[in-house]
């Protein structure tokens, strides 16, 4: 692992992986595998999110925390432009791109995903979203496909994981951590091949292959959320009126939490920061909610100003029109939402709840 890192780095790439951080396992710069969480897990419910020691040295035995790629390619906040007065005017500066490419090691399946799907919305239509091009540009994605679930993941129903498919440079598979520690690697592109051919290594033996194997169809098999992913448009898209809602509402705080961990989420609003002096001016962008009141306000007030008809707008746009507008779901299944909404709300909970009340 180390040898890799170090690779990446010679190559120029800023590596960014799983760290430990505040009570929690986040997303930022790692320059050894010292970096990485070793022999920390994470025990994750709805509303609930506690670390634990392993009794082994695995380096990615945990699964995915409050941070997504995202917020290195669309960060919360992000410079649209600055300008300052000059005796000719005022002279306009965008902001620098990144220094150097990112590498993304350690990443689950999921995020690889959401990945795809974030590079769909910003680069893949009409009007591309020039940040994003400048932050994707040249990132390298070593996944890591994943040897347990946590109890709020669900995304074998959304075909995004356990196991890393495509969408990567490399994939990592972490065997034996308690014994003959190893990984199995598996080559995604040419430029991982070009990355792995630095490193010291041995060909695999089938006996790894089918260990990796036999790893992402237990964790599979271990998963015990799940959501009818072929039906679910249709089947919210007819319960608009549907009483869920409001029970939803009686529970959800509209405080945003599962749009900000979500790491498809890609809502904005842009705000302009002004000098009292007028000397300069800039604009910022940052991460927006639908839970918001702000969100949907046009001339009179907002458009959604019921608690029940934001958290129908998330879920539906989520599970339901996003098909419409891309052709494919908006959600991962990597549970965020789940352990980080302070009361427990479950988007497969909900789903069901209103897919039962059809059969009864
Ligand atoms: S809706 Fe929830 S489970 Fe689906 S991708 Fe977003 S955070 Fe993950
Ligand atoms: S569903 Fe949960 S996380 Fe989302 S806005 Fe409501 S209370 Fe907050």
């Amino acid at each position: 692992m180390d040898g890799l890192l170090a690779a990446l780095s010679q190559q120029g790439f800023r590596t960014i992986g799983p760290t430990l951080r505040d009570g929690a396992i986040v997303y930022d710069d790692i320059e050894t595998s010292a970096d990485f969480p070793i022999g920390w897990t994470d025990e994750q419910e709805g509303g609930h999110y506690r670390l634990e020691r392993r009794d082994d040295g695995a380096l990615f035995g945990y699964v995915v925390g409050p941070h997504a790629i995202k917020r290195f390619l669309h960060p919360p906040r992000q410079p649209l432009w600055q300008a300052e007065k000059t005796e000719d005017g005022y002279r306009f500066e965008a902001p620098a791109p990144p220094e150097r490419p990112f590498a993304f090691v350690g990443f689950r399946p999921c995020d690889i995903r959401a990945l795809a799907i974030q590079d769909r919305v910003f680069q893949g239509g009409v009007h591309m979203d020039i940040h994003y091009l400048a932050r994707r540009k040249d990132a390298l994605v070593v996944a890591v496909n994943c040897a347990q679930a946590a109890a709020t993941c669900f995304c074998t129903s959304m075909g995004s994981g356990p196991k890393a498919e495509e969408g990567f440079d490399l994939a990592l598979t972490e065997l034996d951590p308690a014994d003959d520690h190893r990984f199995l690697i598996e080559i995604g592109s040419e430029r991982g091949k070009r990355i792995l051919d630095r490193l010291t290594r041995q060909e695999a033996k089938p006996a790894d292959i089918d260990a990796a194997h036999a790893l992402s169809a237990k964790t599979a098999a271990s998963m015990e959320r799940q959501i009818p992913a072929g039906e679910v448009r249709d089947l919210l898209m007819r319960n608009l009126e549907h009483p869920r809602w409001q029970d939803v509402a009686e529970r959800c705080l509209s405080c945003g939490n599962c749009t900000m961990v979500c790491p498809t989420c890609f809502c904005t609003e842009v705000d302009e920061d002004t000098q009292f002096t007028d000397e300069a001016v800039g604009r910022t962008r940052q991460w927006a909610s639908c839970f918001s009141l702000d969100f949907s306000y046009i001339h009179g007030g907002s458009v959604r100003h019921s608690a029940s008809s934001r958290y129908r707008q998330w879920i539906t746009h989520k599970l339901a029109t996003w098909h419409d507008q891309f052709d494919e779901s908006g959600c991962v299944g990597c549970g965020r939402c789940i352990t980080w909404c302070p009361v427990g709300i479950d988007i497969t909970e909900e789903v069901r709840a209103i897919q039962d009340s059809e059969t009864r």
